[in-house]
């Protein structure tokens, strides 16, 4: 197997592959693959209710959320939030964080009135703000914040009190990669496709009263309450990426659960920090210390001709996904949940050796 660091999607765990691939055809002796069922049937429902479920228990069993699985990406969502929640005379606050944050904002532009309720723009997005002292106008419908950004490689280790005012997080490149409190939270939501399995299913974990009362005059397949109250089967469901899911959850459990997860994940990326800073500047960093991302690693080399240089003989020799996004350039690791600590011990070989040709 190659040595995956992809963004996303991204490296799945070899064990949920081979297990999904042992019954890929035939499904507990039905006879079928589970992308060949009937959605309404007990089978595939059985299925897409253990998976929802074995997710509200990974996260403690809160009382009053409802798991949707959704369609259009995490992308859909940036929309679907302001269309459902920003009604008429409210204001939808977000923290801008970098470049999956401004898609959201943009995407609430067009359907009503937006705050910036704190930003590290200044700071060319490479820490996260302070939220400790945020200030929120009196009529926001909702603060919405990015924990993870993928591209820049930052994270939030703490999520601020809002009050009354529902906090919802885009949480696509680092749910469930250590625990966290969904009570803090009215909605969370992941596209699939980094920690929790294949694209083409998106999940919304949000409380109840969110999801119950969408305005009427929306397309129904994007109102959060059919979606909720057709317990996300209103119409045909992404069910192989939703079966996928589960496997992936069921994996997550089989791990120890998400302390367990955390702590492997702290591992990898000590290890490749710890390579980057004791490189004698030979790597550096981009995020801020204390902004650090335990997902998506980003860091540069001297000049752009050695960046290109280690791609290259990175690729040579097996890795796969090291450039950073189009839009930052430099390099990044993504060491999603799946992404093994021995392939990240043989990217620091990689760098070691790389750096004694090199430096
Ligand atoms: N938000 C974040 C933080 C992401 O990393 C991504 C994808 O990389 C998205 C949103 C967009 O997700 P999707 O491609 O599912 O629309």
């Amino acid at each position: 197997r190659a040595y995956n660091f992809n963004a996303g999607p991204a490296a799945l765990p070899l064990e949920v592959l081979e297990r999904a691939q042992a019954e890929f055809v035939d499904f507990h002796g039905t006879g079928m693959s589970i992308m060949e069922m009937s959605h309404r049937g007990a089978v595939y429902e059985g299925v897409h209710n253990e998976a929802s479920s074995r997710l509200l228990q990974l996260l403690g069993n809160p009382q009053g959320y409802k798991v949707l699985f959704l369609q259009g990406g995490a992308s859909t969502q940036f929309a679907m939030i302001p269309m459902n929640l920003l009604t008429e005379g409210k204001v939808g606050a977000y923290v801008k964080t970098g470049s999956w944050a401004n898609k959201a904002i943009k995407e609430a532009k067009l359907i009503g009135e937006t705050y910036v309720a704190a930003s590290s723009e200044e700071d060319k997005y490479m820490s996260v703000p302070d939220l400790s002292n945020l200030q929120l106008p009196d009529n926001a419908a909702y603060l919405h914040l990015t924990s993870n950004e993928t591209i820049e490689g930052t994270q939030f280790t703490q999520y601020p009190d809002t009050g009354s005012v529902p906090l919802i997080a885009d949480m696509s490149s680092d749910i469930l990669c250590r625990p966290f409190d969904l009570t803090q939270f009215g909605m969370v939501y992941a596209g699939a496709q980094k920690n929790l399995g294949p694209s083409g299913v998106t999940v919304v974990i949000a409380r109840e009263e969110l999801v119950s009362n969408s305005p009427k005059h929306l397309p129904s397949m994007l109102r959060y309450d059919i979606q909720a109250d057709n317990n996300s089967l209103y119409n045909t469901p992404p069910s192989f990426s939703i079966y996928m899911v589960n496997e992936v959850l069921r994996w997550i459990e089989e791990q120890g659960g998400l302390q367990a997860v955390e702590q492997n994940n702290r591992k990898k990326a000590d290890l490749l920090y710890n390579a980057i800073d004791n490189s004698g500047g030979f790597f550096r960093g981009c995020a801020d210390l204390e902004s650090r991302s335990l997902m998506n690693v980003t860091f540069r080399l001297a000049n752009e001709e050695l960046e290109k240089q280690f791609i290259k003989q990175s690729e040579q020799e097996g890795f796969v996904g090291l450039k950073g996004h189009r839009s930052v350039g430099g390099l990044r690791a993504s060491i999603y949940n799946a992404v093994p600590y021995d392939s990240i011990k043989a990217l620091v070989d990689l760098m070691n050796h790389f750096q004694q040709q090199n430096g």
